[in-house]
Formats: structure tokens, sequence, C-alpha cells
């Protein structure tokens, strides 16, 4: 069975494929973080090597061995991770030698590359002649979370297949019926997941991840009446933390986007569709303090300091900037 929540149109389309024999042979996943291409893509892998007549059936000796990254024939590269960093026009060779062999325990071999647009331009272009003339039993799958990070020439010999997060109703459901969350819990997992349902799962697991977002907000709230000396002592921890990792900083900044959003929300009467539903009576007494305009132009602010983070701007004085401005 198909493991990925929420994307029925996808599978039905993938599975539509596979029955007719018309399976292309290069893909290109294309989603946000969380939102089930990585599942996606394993479940193809096995749906590919499935020893049942109604694959992927997940039980197989096959299946599992893809679903536990022992099968010999399935390969998950990440680029992200450290040990794949740099991937280079080596690993692309690497791979087209490995894929001019015959699968060697399955039926076919398949090659997921996540993080897809992290390959050099070189090694896209290594890679554009296996994606151009695949031998019959390979197939490669490509993870990207926006197909204007690959290069037109990569996606023009991929099948796109987009994968997008599932509205609030549905993940709700999802969590509740699918993961067995109670209600509650489901209601505010989803409207923080943003309909990724794999972030909600993996929050629903990890107590550690709610843990920090309560860290964060508790930070939010301290920073509205905080003092000049706080707000850039803050900022020069954010800043810290930038340069050790920017994702951290980039999920402290979409969390400050999602609470000001609430800000608004609340100001405007509009409660039902606030992400931050466990925290009403601390969003409240914050936009009783601020104007609509106030709110609108840091949240401005706020939007803009990823760009400047991804651009040359110093990160220390683009969230000093940006905490000082704070109203
Ligand atoms: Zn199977």
């Amino acid at each position: 069975m198909w493991r990925v929540l929420g994307q029925p149109k996808v599978i039905t389309l993938l599975q539509r494929s596979l029955q007719s024999g018309r399976l292309a042979h290069a893909h290109v996943f294309i989603g946000p973080p969380h939102v089930g291409k990585l599942t996606l893509a394993v479940n193809l892998a096995q749906a590919l090597n499935c020893a049942s007549p109604d694959p992927p059936c997940g039980e197989c000796s096959p299946c599992r061995r893809i679903a536990a990254g022992k099968h010999a024939d399935v390969q998950i590269l990440d680029l992200l991770s450290s040990e794949v960093k740099g991937i280079g026009i080596d690993q692309i060779r690497d791979i087209q030698s490995v894929a001019s062999l015959p699968p060697y325990e399955g039926r076919s071999k398949v090659f997921i590359l996540d993080n897809a647009d992290l390959l050099s331009h070189e090694a896209a272009n290594c890679l554009l002649k296996t994606l151009e003339e695949p031998p019959p039993t390979v197939h490669l799958i490509l993870l990207t979370i926006s197909r204007s990070r690959l290069l037109p020439t990569v996606l023009s010999r991929c099948q796109e297949v987009n994968l997008r997060p599932v509205p609030l109703r549905t993940a709700r459901d999802i969590l509740v019926r699918d993961c067995g969350l109670p209600s509650e819990k489901a209601d505010l997992l989803s409207r923080l997941s943003g309909g990724c349902i794999g972030w909600a799962i993996t929050a629903s697991r990890d107590d550690g991840v709610l843990q920090e977002r309560e860290e964060r907000i508790a930070a939010f709230i301290a920073m509205s009446s905080a003092g000049p000396g706080r707000r850039l002592a803050y900022a020069a921890e954010l800043a810290a933390q930038f340069g050790k990792g920017r994702d951290r900083v980039s999920e402290t900044l979409s969390s400050w986007l999602l609470w000001w959003r609430d800000l608004l929300l609340v100001k405007a009467g509009d409660e039902q569709y606030i992400t931050n539903i466990d925290h009403r009576t601390a969003l409240r007494s914050q936009a009783d303090r601020l104007t609509v305009p106030q709110i609108q132009q840091f949240i401005r602010h706020l939007r803009a300091v990823p760009r400047q983070l991804e651009g040359n701007v110093n990160p220390r004085l683009a969230l000093e900037v940006l905490l000082l401005d704070m109203p």
C-alpha cells in the first residue's frame, strides 16, 4: 500500500502509469519540505520491485528491504547530508556505471536524489545523459522543493509530479484517522504543519519539536515588551545560530511570521484561521497593543529578512534591524 498520506491524485497518476507500463524513467517530485516526496519516491521504488500482485504491498521481502534501506537496487542520495555534500561529476559517473548494469536482486534499479537542486551545474549536465536514455530497468527520481531550482534541461527530461500541502481539514482528519491522534492535538499540528503531513507526524512522535516551538514563542512574547538591549541580545543569539546552520533560523522566522499573521487575524476578528490556537490569550493581549498598519509593516519586514539572509547582507545586522523595528 502507498504510505504517502493526503496525495490521492498523485498516487492514482503513478498507479495508472505503472499498470499501463507507461511509467516515465525519470521523475521530479516537487513540493515543500515534509509534504511526502521521499516517502512517495520510496513507495514508487517498492512498487517497481514488489513481489505481490498489488504493488507496493509493503509486506513482501523487496518492499521491506527497500523501506529498511537494504535493497541493492535502490539508492537514496541526500545531497544535503554531510557525506554526500558537494556531489560532483564523479559521483554521477558512478551512478551511470551502476545504472548500466542489470538489477542485482530486483526488477528495477531506482536512484533517488533528494535535494536534487544542490547538484552542481557540471554534475547536472552529466546526469542529463542518463535522463535522456536511461536503460529500461533504471528509474531516476529527483526531489526538490521548487522547480525553479532545477536546470530547464533537467526538467524537460523528467515527468513532473507536484505534491501540494493538504487542506487544513483533510490534514486534521488524516492525523486523527490514520495516525490515531486526539482531535485537539491533530487540530494544532495540522495548523502548524501548513498541510505538510510529514512534519505533523514527526512532531506527534518527537516532543522536542513542540518543545522548541514553545521556546520560540516564549521568546517572541518576551521580545514584544523587551527594551533595545534584550532585543539586540536575541538578534545576536539568532545570528550565532545562523552561523552554525541556516535551518533553525529560517524555522524561527517562519514561526514568527505565522505568529504575526495570527496577530493580524485576531485583530480582524478571524480567529478560526489562526495557527497558534493554543496561545490565543497571548495573541489577544499583544494584538490589543498594536494597530493593523503596525502589524502589516512588521510582517513586510519579517518577509524581507529571509531574502536578505540569502543575499549578502550581514546576518547579525539584518536581525538587529528586524528586532529593533518590532512595534
Ligand atoms: Zn511488496
